[in-house]
């Protein structure tokens, strides 16, 4: 069965990558897809994420990465996926996700949500909380890769142009 972990990633926290390496366990085949909404201000641009994550997860080999823009169920159908997935670490995580994924359900009833509720040791990881906190020049290696401590770092110091 293919799975698809949707997200807008901006950045990647240890708790995204725990999820996929979880899920990976679960489905033959998992696409991690990388939201692209232009109305959305990020740190990073979508190929930078769909970059960011690839190297997170070379280790995994049933994980693909790419980029949707568009209706999440309209990217299931195009991919077969029947199998969404979606992390939750409190209440506010459940409230919103419960509406997504019955919004989902009413569009189309072929790919069905699953939730995977956060390690305890990601709970805290938040990628609004690490971009935060990385503005203020804090320490955000207990969220995050060294990889992403370093772009964020470059972010700062080379702000993007169109941003
Ligand atoms: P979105 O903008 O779609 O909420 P995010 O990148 O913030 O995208 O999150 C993608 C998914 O990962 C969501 O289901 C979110 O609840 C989940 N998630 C985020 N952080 C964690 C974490 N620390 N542990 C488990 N799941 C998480």
């Amino acid at each position: 069965m293919t799975g698809i972990y949707p997200g807008s990633f901006d950045p990647v926290t240890f708790g995204h990558i725990d999820i996929i390496r979880r899920a990976s366990r679960i489905v033959d085949r998992l696409i991690v897809a990388v939201l692209d909404n232009e109305n959305k201000k990020t740190w990073f641009t979508v190929s930078e994420r769909v970059e960011h994550l690839r190297n997170l997860t070379v280790e995994f080999d049933n994980v693909e990465v790419t980029s949707f823009s568009g209706l999440l169920v309209d990217f299931a159908k195009l991919t077969g996926a029947k199998l969404i997935i979606r992390g939750l670490r409190n209440s506010s995580d459940y409230d919103y996700e419960v509406k997504m994924s019955m919004a989902n359900q009413v569009m189309s009833s072929e790919a069905e949500t699953v939730f995977m509720a956060a390690s305890p040791q990601f709970l805290f990881a938040n990628s609004s909380i690490v971009k935060e906190v990385a503005g203020f020049g804090g320490e955000i290696g207990q969220m995050v890769p060294q990889l992403i401590k370093k772009a964020m770092e470059d972010r700062i110091n080379h702000p993007h142009p169109i941003r």
